[in-house]
């Protein structure tokens, strides 16, 4: 089978989908970006992935989950709380990275479906899909999903390992799941349920490394959260993603936090 509408993403395209900030631009209008990651064990995945967030386009982001104390710290401007349930209003969310799979996240995640925005879902929350009632949660739900597994990810998702042709395999899971797929990888693939395919050329292996992908479900949540397509949030936080890791990599071996300080200029350049 052929593959239909594959785009290569371009500078150009992310310049058009980034979006702008004018005179009348205030930080609720800018978008609310909610963060649900992170652990008691794993607090740095919430650290990275609301680093992400802040390097994106909103004007706000909130945090939820028992990472807070951390967050915070390391992000005065955040406002934290301890669950989704009382985090009150966002415009999209964020939830996986390092969450866990006990019975507490998976409460955290039911609530993040529950509200009727666009979400990110990585990492922990993949895993806690492959359980087949939270499956069917997404096949009904309206708001947009963006899925953001690496290949071990998908292989547990699909139940078989991506293989060769990548695009295809990303479209299948994203008429499967009927979500926004992002497979990660040297040249990460994006693909919509009705087919439509991107490929990013930016990327670079100095981004395989521990909590680069945390870095970069966060900064897609904000595109999200701003009003971006989910296609297009997509290609453009892998395409900035891969460009700040590229630039991180200028300074030797790469950590995912140099990737979140990288992204700054990397972004201040296109816009
Ligand atoms: P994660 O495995 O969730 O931490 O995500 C890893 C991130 O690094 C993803 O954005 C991948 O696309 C990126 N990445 C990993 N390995 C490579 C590679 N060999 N070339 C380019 N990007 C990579
Ligand atoms: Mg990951």
């Amino acid at each position: 089978r052929g593959t239909p509408a594959l785009h290569v993403v371009e500078r150009s395209d992310v310049v058009d989908w980034w979006p702008a900030l004018g005179p009348a631009s205030e930080k609720y209008t800018r978008g609310v970006v909610g963060v649900a990651t992170g652990s008691r064990t794993y607090p740095g995945a919430a650290v990275l992935s609301v680093g992400g967030a802040l390097a994106g386009p909103t004007g706000l982001v909130r945090y939820a989950g028992s990472a807070r104390d951390e967050v915070v710290r390391q992000h005065p401007s955040v406002i934290a709380t301890g669950r989704v349930a009382d985090a009150g209003r966002v415009q999209a969310w964020v939830c996986g990275s390092g969450l866990g799979t006990g019975e507490e996240a998976v409460g955290e995640l039911r609530a993040v479906l529950s509200a009727p925005v666009p979400v990110v879902l990585d990492a922990d929350a993949l895993t806690l899909l492959v359980d087949g009632s939270m499956a069917d949660r997404l096949r009904t739900r309206d708001a947009p999903i963006v899925v953001t597994p690496h290949d071990r990810e998908y292989a547990r998702l699909c139940g078989e390992e991506p293989g060769a042709d990548r695009v295809a395999a990303t479209l299948r899971l994203a008429a499967w799941m009927n979500a926004v797929v992002l497979l990660k990888g040297d040249r990460t693939v994006v693909g919509t349920p009705a087919g439509r395919a991107y490929v990013n050329p930016t990327g670079t292996p100095a981004l395989a490394t521990g909590g680069t992908g945390d870095v970069l479900a966060g900064l897609l949540g904000s595109l999200l959260a701003a009003g971006v397509r989910a296609d297009r949030a997509a290609a453009t936080a892998a395409y900035l993603h891969g460009l700040a890791g590229r630039e991180a990599a200028r300074g030797g071996p790469v950590t995912a936090p140099d990737v979140v300080t990288a992204l700054r200029p990397v972004i201040a350049r296109l816009t």
